[in-house]
This record gives C-alpha cells, sequence and structure tokens, in this order.
C-alpha cells in the first residue's frame, strides 16, 4: 500500500540509501557505530578536559556537554554559555574528538556553529520551527531529538524542516518519551530505532541517560539500542557525578562504566 506522507526528503521512498554523515573523517550512519560521551553540562576547563581525555581513551568519537541548558525550571542553573564553547572546543581539538553541543534559539546558531562540530536540538525545541528553519539554511550536521510527546511522523517533519531548508546533515534522536511509568524519568522507545530507519535514510542515535534517567539502566538500554540497530549513541558521563551541576549526574556514568561499556558495545557490533 502506498502511504501518502507529509514528509519528503526525510522519507526512504525520496532516499533509499541509508546517509552517511562524514564529519573530519568520522562516519555516522550506514554501519558504522558512533559513540557520544560527556557531561550534561560543561561546568570548567578542567572539568571539560579530564572528560575528554577518559571519552577519547575509551574509545569514543564525539564529546557532548551543554553550554546553554534548557531547565524546566529558570532557577535551575542554565549553563555557562559562549565560554563553554570555547572551553569544549579546546578539548575537543586537544584531544582529537569532535563536538556536539545544543543550540536553543536561532541567534546562537552561528557561535554555536563556530565552535561545535554537532549542533542538538533539545526535546523541548524539537519543534522550535524559527530554530529549525536557522539550521537549514546552514550545513553543519544536526542532531535532533525526538520531543518527548512526538509521534514518528511529528519527528520527522521536524527533521524536514532542516533538510527542506537545504541542509542534508541530519541525524535523529530518540530519547525517551514520556508515559504513565514514573520509575524512569522517560520511556526509552526502542520500537522507534527500526521503526525511524524503515521509514527514513537518516542515522539514529540513541540516548540511554535521559531515555531512562538511571545509571543502572545505560548499559542494558545502550545495548538493547545497539541490537536495535542504532546507529549510535549519545551518553553522560561524569567524573563526579554526584556534584555535577544540572542534577543529570543521577543519569551519568562513571569513567569506567563508561569505558567498560564500550569496550562490550565494540563486541556486540560485530555481532549485528
Ligand atoms: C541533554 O542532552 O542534556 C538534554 C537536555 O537532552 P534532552 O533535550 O533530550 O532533554
Ligand atoms: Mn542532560
Amino acid at each position: 500500500i502506498k502511504i501518502s506522507k507529509s514528509y519528503k526528503l526525510a522519507s526512504r521512498d525520496f532516499h533509499p540509501d541509508d546517509t552517511v554523515i562524514d564529519i573530519k573523517g568520522v562516519k555516522i550512519g550506514g554501519d558504522n557505530l558512533v559513540v557520544m560521551g560527556g557531561p550534561c553540562a560543561v561546568e570548567s576547563p578542567r572539568q571539560i578536559d579530564e572528560i575528554a581525555r577518559l571519552v577519547k581513551n575509551a574509545g569514543g568519537q564525539v564529546l557532548r556537554g551543554g553550554a546553554f541548558k534548557p531547565r524546566t525550571g529558570p532557577y535551575s542553573f542554565q549553563g555557562i554559555g559562549v565560554e563553554g564553547l570555547v572551553m569544549m572546543a579546546e578539548a575537543g581539538r586537544k584531544h582529537g574528538l569532535l563536538t556536539i553541543t545544543e543550540v536553543m534559539t536561532p541567534e546562537y546558531v552561528d557561535i554555536c556553529a563556530e565552535h561545535a562540530d554537532i549542533l542538538q536540538v533539545g526535546t523541548r525545541n524539537m519543534q522550535n520551527f524559527d530554530l529549525l528553519r536557522k539550521l537549514g539554511s546552514i550545513q553543519t550536521p544536526v542532531l535532533l531529538k525526538r520531543g518527548f510527546s512526538a509521534t514518528y511522523d511529528e519527528f520527522l517533519n521536524a527533521a524536514e524542516y532542516i533538510l527542506a531548508g537545504g541542509n542534508p546533515n541530519v541525524m535523529l534522536c530518540e530519547r525517551g518519551i514520556r508515559t504513565f511509568e514514573s520509575y524512569t524519568r522517560n520511556t526509552l522507545d526502542l520500537a522507534a530505532i527500526p521503526v525511524l530507519q524503515s521509514l527514513s535514510h537518516l542515522p539514529v542515535i540513541s540516548d540511554p541517560s535521559h531515555g531512562t534517567g538511571r545509571r543502572e539502566l545505560i548499559e542494558p538500554m545502550a545495548k538493547a539500542s545497539v541490537a536495535a540497530g542504532a546507529n549510535g549513541l549519545i551518553i553522560e558521563m561524569h567524573t563526579d557525578p554526584d556534584n555535577s551541576s544540572t542534577g543529570d549526574g543521577v543519569q551519568s556514568l562513571f569513567p569506567d562504566q563508561f569505558a567498560a561499556l564500550l569496550k562490550d558495545l565494540e563486541k556486540l557490533a560485530e555481532v549485528v
């Protein structure tokens, strides 16, 4: 049955082959497995430098860290801003890692793109259409997170905004959705991985950190994501999670757990 879809450029009908995004030699999409790791937020030069070193040693390719944080309450830590972008860029350069950081408003897209290799759109901004349009006007790769209440169709239409603007470098990120379950912070929708890959040619990245909100669930959900065919993972890791600035420490791996997980993933990626 031919189903008419509201999105075109994001659809596999339009583009049968997997999109592979090549960023300075790191290939995201197709048969490659990319691992992005790092703190929820950039806190200091020492913090981001030390975590970058650990991500690199563990075999990760991309350093994650937020300089602009989309916090649910206005009195919570909001990120250190442009200074954080500079600190993370320096750590990435020094340790040979790509960098990814969140951008929340169209006005900050250019400065974030100047300092980071990949721009993240957070779950709360998946339908910030002005932001998506601005991201469509540049060529910097974008990791678009699924809105926590978004259907696959809404998610792919959000990606379509960026693609339609002329930026083909989009990856989709499943980061958990809101359900009735409160034991976990969100419910990681593992089925989203094969479904999105059948509907779309874009790489699909899984975020088991925000997808569960619980450190002990990151390892099994990361492995399950790879078994389900994810093209990559984005995982929070911190050297001192109990004292991290955003409260996402409870869903951050300790460095040794991160390293052990990546070792296991290597073996798993060979099997699946
Ligand atoms: C994050 O990556 O730290 C983040 C805020 O993610 P999300 O938008 O998925 O909540
Ligand atoms: Mn976080």
